[in-house]
Order: C-alpha cells, then sequence, then structure tokens
C-alpha cells in the first residue's frame, strides 16, 4: 500500500478516465485496470513478477496516455489490451488465489438458488414461490459472498 508507483499508474488512470469518451472507457475497462493496480500494489514487496508487472502496468499506461492525446486511441488494437490485463490477472489468481468477482457470483448464485428452491418447496408446497423465493436467494448468498471477499481484498 501507499506504494510510489501504484499511486503513479493510478493518477494516469484517473486523468485519462475523464478524458476518453463512453466507448474507450468501457473497452479499456478503467474500473478493472484500477483494481488490478491496487491488488500488484499489495505484493510488490514480496512478489517479484507483481512488481515488474507494475512497473510495465506504468509504462504502458504512459504510452496509452501518449495514444490518447495523439487521438490514436479510437483506432487501437484491443484484444492487444484485454491480453496484457489478462495476463497480469492470470498471475494474481495463480499466485495470490486472487478471485474474479463475477466468477464467486457465478458460482454462489446457482448454489444458493438450489437450496433456496428445495426449502422454498418443502415450506410453501407451491412450485413457482419456491422458485421465486429460490432465485431470491440465490442472489442474497451470492451477493454476501461477493461482498465478503471483497471485505478480504480477494476480488478483482
Ligand atoms: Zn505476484
Amino acid at each position: 500500500m501507499g506504494n510510489l508507483k501504484a499511486n503513479k499508474s493510478i493518477a494516469i488512470v484517473k486523468w485519462m478516465k475523464y478524458r476518453v469518451n463512453e466507448s474507450v472507457f468501457n473497452k479499456l475497462d478503467f474500473f478493472l485496470i484500477e483494481r488490478v493496480i491496487n491488488a500488484l500494489s499489495n505484493y510488490t514487496y514480496e512478489c517479484e513478477t507483481c512488481n515488474h508487472h507494475l512497473g510495465e502496468l506504468e509504462e504502458y499506461l504512459l504510452d496509452l496516455e501518449f495514444q490518447r492525446k495523439t487521438g490514436k486511441l479510437r483506432s487501437m488494437d484491443y484484444r492487444q489490451h484485454k491480453q496484457k490485463i489478462r495476463n497480469i490477472i492470470s498471475h494474481l489468481k495463480k499466485e495470490h488465489d486472487l478471485k474474479s468477482s463475477a466468477r464467486s457470483f457465478n458460482i454462489f448464485v446457482p448454489i444458493g438458488t438450489a437450496i433456496g428452491i428445495i426449502l422454498g418447496f418443502y415450506l410453501s408446497q407451491s412450485i413457482i414461490l419456491a422458485i421465486i423465493g429460490g432465485i431470491f436467494t440465490g442472489i442474497t448468498v451470492g451477493y454476501v459472498y461477493d461482498t465478503d471477499y471483497q471485505k478480504n481484498d480477494l476480488t478483482l
């Protein structure tokens, strides 16, 4: 935390965020980049790879900002961008046990829904009510586990 490199990268992201249009904003996924920077900054002292990724990301962001300034962002290859971010995320997941919020949500919602439907049917004897209750339970359970992960700073 309080990592100098990370702070600089975050500053570049914040600067760029308000200077690109919505389509570029979504394609670059600035929210994800910020979460990735924060995650990396937690491990820079203990992990050489994270340290390396963070340095690389800073250089890359500076390059992106240059492309933005010179009006080249629109014709950029976003597949390469996504691949870059994906590589870093896969390191964080593999070596530091970080979980993606979408994944934990996707796991817990069906489990919660199944339990909810069984319980709902047992209690109300109505399949419609059971399904509605089940889906509601599923989303609640998914949400609770999801925020739990986020609290422990394990989500990307
Ligand atoms: Zn690492």
